[in-house]
Formats: structure tokens, sequence, C-alpha cells
């Protein structure tokens, strides 16, 4: 349709459960952190530059990118960082674009975690942010993954902050209640980004 909703929130937010729910209701969506990892799929392009960059122990066994090893590689050296992200970035923008060109529903969602620390949200008509205080991230992250509460803590460390977030969000969504609780509200989003797509397609 051409209007894009942005979606974002933190780790454990409950991003994945939110376009859920609007899934149910018949919107499409691209998923960013999806379509970085399609781009250095076997026969990809980027991965047989990253391969002639980085040599050919950077694969897996079966020939898929070890991402362990190019993390390693990548780590602590800011020259490589760059190297792969001006490779990827541009593949990974224009590969999102087509794939929302793609979506026929009235409008479609751009799930992104890093949509806001990525500049993503340039991409998207509005933006949706899932909010839920930080103890419940943790623990609804640290349930889900079974991993330890330090290793979370990290991760929502590297984030925007909660009221940065918040302070950029056009819509938000407080995952604190039941998910079917949530039921309402998306539908009352929802009736609101039809409204917002039919007047620009207009
Ligand atoms: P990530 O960025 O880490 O991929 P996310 O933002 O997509 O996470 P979800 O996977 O949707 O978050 O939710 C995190 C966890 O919390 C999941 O186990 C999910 O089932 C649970 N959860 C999400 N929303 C609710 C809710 N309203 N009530 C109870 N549990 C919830």
């Amino acid at each position: 349709s051409g209007y894009v909703v942005g979606l974002t929130g933190g780790i454990g937010s409950g991003k994945t459960t939110v376009a859920n729910l609007f899934h149910d209701l018949g919107i499409q969506s691209v998923d960013a952190d999806l379509v970085a990892r399609q781009v250095v799929m076997p026969g990809e392009a980027a991965l047989d530059a990253i391969v002639q960059h980085f040599g050919a122990d950077i694969l897996q066994h079966d020939g898929q990118l070890d991402r362990a090893a190019l993390r390693t590689k990548i780590f602590a050296n800011e020259a490589e960082k760059q190297w792969l992200n001006q490779l990827l970035h541009p593949l990974i923008r224009q590969r999102m674009l087509q794939q929302l060109a793609a979506c026929t529903s009235d409008y479609a969602l751009l799930i992104a975690p890093l949509l806001l620390e990525n500049n993503l949200q340039i991409y998207a008509d509005r933006v949706l942010v899932v909010d839920v205080p930080e103890e419940l991230q943790l623990s609804r992250t640290i349930q889900r993954d079974q991993v330890p509460a330090e290793q979370v803590q990290n991760i929502l460390n590297s984030q925007i902050s909660r009221p940065e977030r918040l302070r950029l969000a056009d819509d938000v969504v407080l995952n604190t209640v039941p998910v079917f609780a949530l039921q309402p509200q998306i539908q009352q989003l929802h009736s609101r980004y039809q409204q917002f797509a039919k007047e620009k397609l207009a």
C-alpha cells in the first residue's frame, strides 16, 4: 500500500507478540533482523564478498555464514566493523524496501528492534513503540531464553533508553497486560492506520 508503520521496542518488550496481533488482522510485515540474515545466505553476493575479505574459515561446514566467527573478527576492530557495515547496510536497506513494496495489506509493519538506533524510522510513516518497564523486559526475556539476567541487562544497556524511545514514538502499546487484553488497543490502532494509509494514497 505504501504506508509503513515501524514497530519497535526493547529486548523482550513484546514486538513479536504485538506483530502477531496485527497479522491476525491481515497485516503483513517485514522483519529487519530477518532481512539482515537473508542478505548473507549462501548464494548471495554479500556472502561471497565476506569470504573474499575474511577468508573461508568464516563459513560453517554447511556453507552458512559462521556468525560467531564473524563477530570475533570484527570485535574491537573498528575498521573491519565499518567495512562490514558499508557492505551490508545498503543491501539490507534495499531488500527491506523491496519487501515492504511487495506487501499488499492496507499498510505494512517494519519490525526492527533497533529501528531508532539504526535510524530506520526514515522508512516508516509512523513509529509504534511496544513499551514495558525494564523489570518486565528482564523477567520475560530470562523466562523465554533461559539466559542469565546479566546478559539481558547488557543488551538492554546497549539499546536506547526507555524515555528516549518513548519520546520518538507516535503511538505506544503498553504491554503490561495479558495478551488477550491488548486486542482492543491493537484493533483501534489498526483502524487508525487504515485511515492514515487511505489518506496518504488519496
Ligand atoms: P526480542 O526483541 O527479544 O526478540 P520481542 O520484543 O519480540 O523480543 P516477544 O518475544 O514478543 O518480545 O515477548 C517476550 C516474551 O514475553 C515472550 O516469551 C512472550 O511470550 C512474552 N510476552 C509478551 N507479551 C506478553 C504479555 N502481554 N503477557 C505475558 N507475556 C508476554
